[in-house]
């Protein structure tokens, strides 16, 4: 199956690649992104088939079906990190919380948060189209937390790839740290910026467009390659747990096949939700798929009335900063698949040159027969938190924002099925205060008052990390990353 560009085709792009060549090289034309071209279609038959089948298998179908050109031994090693999550044979396990209201728990792989579930076999895939391609890579990343553990965690020791991954110093959790700066790998670096977030993310954009760092890179045999979540690599993986959440509730026969649900996700740059439309345009029965954001509710607004306006909005730093984006990269691929690469181009040139588009109203109907949102300020994230834990359930200030958007958008009375991006021991320090009204500053404290007051253990990967040794001890200027980067790879 092949994949196309959102936004046309300048003549000097290829206009339709392989599986392969889209990881690699993600970008498109006119700073597009590669899309499929068309989507393979799930049966019912087939979904009644995977009803027997174990995560892996499933995993293993879609991509098939996908006709992905990956050699089969690739695949099987990608798919076999899944054994490393906490129970091998349901990597995501999905809960009961609430009359009609189910958990998918997306964060039970090596760092405690979802993006564990692509980058996990995203590494072995693309460490190993590098190796057969005798080619070097280096992936830069900037994180704010979440992306940078499950990269490192991911690429770390493997043939042909180094990761530079620069975050902001001070502007991450002590447990978000610390599992950057104790990863000890000669092929990985870890780089503390005197600055914030935004400043890290800039850095990066900016050595990515350089010319002489491009240059500097070519001449040791390096090519540049990214692992954010534009890259298909990664959006793969996340059609697979749609199809897993809702097969599972057949199977604990909440649900019978063929009946629809709400799929409820806490977005970001959306490529949760992505991979939640490409499952239901398979052939997953949705009723409809709610958008949850945080304060920064570009995305609410757009669904609600067709507007993508950043013309009056600076980033707000909130409680689920995972969710703090106000370029959501893959609403493009949406918009794509609705509207076709010409009127795309023209929405997404817009949004650069006037920092807005407006869709038609036609369009916008479009969107609304497939999305729902709503927004969920920290305070109310709060409440949540604090409600779901009295009724007996723990979770993290992201999925929260769900609970809110699940109130406001749920019209019709079916079942509906919450992704929740993260374990409580990542944003501990929110949720204590929100169960407890502490106000600690540092995780410690935090994750030992829940322990206490939930009657949990700290799970062992979180509670070593305090007396691991820190192996990444470099925190410098933005000045000085380039000069950094490229002494690393030497
Ligand atoms: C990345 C992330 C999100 C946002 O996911 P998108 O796919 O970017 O929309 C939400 N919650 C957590 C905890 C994350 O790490």
């Amino acid at each position: 199956m092949l994949f196309t560009e959102t936004r046309g085709n300048d003549g000097q792009h290829q206009p339709s690649v392989p599986f392969s060549a889209a990881i690699l090289n993600p970008m498109a034309s006119f700073g597009g992104l590669y899309s499929p071209a068309t989507l393979p279609h799930l049966s019912t038959e087939f979904l009644q088939s995977q009803l027997a089948a174990n995560y892996k298998q499933l995993a293993s179908a879609i991509l098939t079906a996908f006709e992905v050109d990956i050699e089969a031994s690739v695949v099987k090693q990608a798919l076999d990190l899944y054994d490393r999550f906490d129970d091998a044979q349901n990597p995501v396990p999905v809960v009961k919380v609430d009359n009609d209201l189910y958990v998918s728990e997306l964060y039970h792989g090596p760092t405690r948060a979802f993006k564990d579930m692509a980058l996990q076999p995203f590494g072995v895939i693309l460490s190993a189209l590098a190796q057969q391609r005798g080619e070097q890579y280096l992936i830069l990343a900037a994180t704010s937390g979440d992306t940078g553990p499950a990269a490192l965690e991911t690429f770390k020791n493997r043939d042909n790839v180094r990761v530079a991954c620069l975050y902001p110093d001070g502007g991450t959790s002590d447990v978000q740290r610390l599992q950057m700066v104790t990863e000890n790998a000669s092929n990985l670096k870890v780089i503390g910026i005197h600055g914030s977030f935004d400043d890290a993310q800039n850095a990066l954009k900016q050595l990515l467009s350089s010319t002489a760092f491009n240059n500097s890179l070519k001449q040791k045999g390096i090519s540049l390659s990214a692992a954010n979540s534009v890259n298909f690599g990664r959006i793969i993986f996340q059609i697979i747990y749609h199809i897993h959440s809702y097969l599972e509730l057949v199977r604990q026969q909440v649900i019978s096949l063929g009946e629809k649900v709400y799929l409820n996700v806490p977005c970001g740059n959306f490529g949760n939700a992505l991979g939640g439309y490409y499952a239901w345009k398979m052939g997953l029965p949705v009723e409809k798929i709610i958008v949850a954001s945080n304060q920064n509710n570009v995305l609410t607004t757009l669904i609600n009335t067709g507007s993508y306006d950043l013309t009056n909005r600076t980033l707000i730093a909130t409680t689920s900063p995972a969710m703090d984006i106000l370029i959501s990269s893959n609403i493009e691929r949406i918009l794509f698949d609705m509207l076709g690469a010409e009127r795309t181009r023209e929405l997404m040139e817009s949004l650069s040159t006037q920092r807005s588009y407006q869709l038609t109203a036609t369009e916008l109907d479009t969107l609304q027969q497939y999305f729902c949102a709503d927004f969920c300020t920290d305070e109310e994230g709060k409440a949540y938190i604090k409600r779901a834990f009295d009724a007996g359930y723990l979770m993290d200030p992201h999925t929260a924002t769900c609970f809110k958007a699940h109130d406001s958008c749920r019209q019709r009375p079916l079942k509906s099925i919450i992704y929740s991006t993260a374990e409580w021991t990542k944003f501990s320090p929110v949720i204590d205060n929100a169960l407890t009204g502490n106000t600690d500053t540092h995780d410690i404290d935090a994750l030992k008052s829940i322990s206490a007051t939930a009657g949990i253990q700290i799970p062992e990967v979180i509670q070593s990390l305090f007396s691991k040794p820190v192996a990444q001890k470099t925190v410098i200027d933005k000045e000085q990353i380039e000069a950094t980067i490229l002494e690393f790879l030497d």
